[in-house]
């Protein structure tokens, strides 16, 4: 008897009451379900199905107001979960909520807590996209929006009013490498009762885990460090109460930006060498960002782990296990020197996009900070000849004689 047999007659198989005889039309849309018995698959399976049966009326009616069943993937799916669950339990969060890309994940916390006329105090070097979806919201929904530097208590201190609904921070700002003091400030926003909301995405919870320094909400790009492998968009956002989650969910479900069960799978794959990847890219950064700053063709070099760096202090404390493996260079030849050396470079890429193993190199204010106007730019300190450069995990020795051949033909 072959599996196409067994399956029209074994009810286990096709659900309990379908009929014992089966035309092939109709068996070519209820495959055998295989279960695995005595073992368990060493990876995590993908549940690339997206609508769930039931056999209870009832049970399906239960589902639409659970987040733990499975009805539709929109509202959840197994293995976008089990990503939700791994990221939630590295942040040390009561629940992760996915994502279509980490946009979604900004876009649907932002959305997801504010109202219209709210008000948001935000640091002023933000990624771009976090930064025209404020713009937006100021614009088309009366949010106001407070710039701060992420840096001073007090100027967040004197930045709250009463309408306040968030403070929006980055643990490490793109592509400055800004570092938050996040226990600082999270400390000033918790004695207001305003949630503090952290993209955690240039970390990644190996290098900072913002909840353990008083924020209420954690984001990251998966599409970065969390996935590593240039092949998957995602997002994904973790919440220390499960009351902000449960706000945020209905929000998501409703707009509809949820994460691919093999977008979901990808990320859970590339994070399992996620520790020994961020390692090798913080090493990298650092030798690579020292040899930066001693070369004549560069004006300044910022990483978390460089003694020049202007939040040392902050990273040691925030920081201790590496500086990530972003590195910001402004070139002395400012805006031209920036476009040659990008284009120059032949073991690293010039790409958007960061926290992959392969080196990125790439202009912001001329692409992920094209939405700053001149002004914007200056106060993100962004100059036009910052170049910021994700290192990968390749052979330090390989990449720095890369830099160095484009910052010669750049200078
Ligand atoms: N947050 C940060 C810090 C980013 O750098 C990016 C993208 O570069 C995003 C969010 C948006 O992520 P995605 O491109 O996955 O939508």
């Amino acid at each position: 008897m072959s599996h196409a047999d067994s399956a029209a007659t074994s009810p286990s198989l096709s659900g309990a009451s379908r009929p014992e005889t089966l035309r092939s039309e109709t068996l070519a849309v209820h495959p055998p379900h295989v279960e695995i018995r005595g073992s368990r698959p060493l990876g995590v399976p993908l549940h690339q199905g997206h609508v769930f049966a039931f056999d209870s009326a009832d049970a399906l009616a239960e589902a639409f107001t659970s987040t733990d069943a499975f009805m539709y993937s929109r509202h959840g799916n197994p293995t976008v979960r089990t990503l939700e669950d791994a990221v939630a339990r590295l942040e040390g969060g009561a629940a992760g909520l996915s994502f279509a890309s980490g946009m979604g994940a900004v876009s649907g916390v932002l959305h997801g807590l504010l109202g219209s006329g709210g008000h948001v105090v935000a640091q002023t070097c933000l990624y771009g996209g976090t930064y025209a979806v404020l713009t937006d919201l100021a614009t088309r929904w009366g949010v106001d929006v407070t710039y701060v530097s992420g840096t001073d208590p007090e100027e967040v201190r004197a930045a709250l009013r009463p309408e306040t609904r968030l403070l929006y921070l980055e643990t490490i700002a793109n592509p400055t490498t800004r570092v938050s003091d996040l226990p600082a400030l999270a400390a000033v926003a918790g004695e207001a009762g305003v949630p503090v909301v952290v993209d955690n995405t240039f970390a990644s919870p190996l290098l900072c885990r913002p909840l353990h320094h008083g924020a209420d909400i954690v984001i990251h790009s998966a599409t970065k460090y969390l996935a590593g492998h240039a092949d998957v968009l995602g997002g994904v956002a973790v919440f220390k109460d499960p009351e902000l989650f449960r706000r945020v969910r209905h929000h998501t479900v409703e707009q509809g930006a949820s994460t691919d069960p093999f977008a979901a799978w990808l990320t859970l794959r590339g994070m399992q060498t996620l520790s020994l990847r961020i390692a090798r890219q913080c090493a990298n950064a650092a030798e690579l960002g020292a040899r930066l700053e001693a070369h004549p063709a560069v004006a300044g070099v910022r990483h978390p782990a460089l003694a020049s760096h202007p939040d040392r202090a902050i990273a040691e404390r925030l920081l201790p296990d590496g500086g990530g493996g972003v590195v910001s260079v402004d070139l002395v030849g400012g805006r031209e020197a920036g476009r040659t050396f990008v284009e120059a470079v032949r073991v690293a890429s010039l790409s958007v996009s960061l926290g992959d193993v392969k080196t990125l190199v790439m202009h912001p204010a001329s692409t992920s900070h094209h939405q700053l106007d001149a002004e914007a730019l200056a106060a993100a300190g962004i100059g036009p000849g910052t170049v910021r450069i994700s290192v990968g995990i390749e052979h330090v020795e390989d990449l720095w004689a890369d830099l160095e051949q484009a910052l010669t033909k750049s200078s």
